[in-house]
């Protein structure tokens, strides 16, 4: 399977498929800038990642996350505690 290499191709790819979020659905995605307890934050999440799984770019966002390592939010249904347990695993 081939596709884009780049992080602005990988970018451009979840664009075009039209992904379910954008700026005006950020706060959901990455808790905005307000403070939350641990169980308002897993809330959070979990609304974020049901979107995620209806949206047309979820395998584009995956690959385009998966190059851009983010260091929070939620991004193709995982949120930084899934890509750490991941990278865990995948580690040991
Ligand atoms: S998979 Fe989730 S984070 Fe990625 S573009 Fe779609 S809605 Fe946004």
């Amino acid at each position: 399977m081939t596709g884009p290499s780049t992080l602005s191709g990988l970018l451009d790819a979840v664009l075009a498929a039209g992904p379910a979020c954008g700026p005006d659905t950020a706060e959901l995605f990455t808790g905005g800038r307000g403070w939350e307890t641990f169980d308002q934050r897993l809330r959070r999440e979990q609304r974020a990642k049901a979107v995620c799984v209806t949206c047309p770019a979820l395998w584009q966002c995956l690959s385009y996350s998966l190059a851009l390592d983010p260091v929070e939010g939620v991004w193709a249904g995982l949120s930084q505690d899934d890509r750490d347990g991941i990278r865990a695993q995948a580690a040991a």
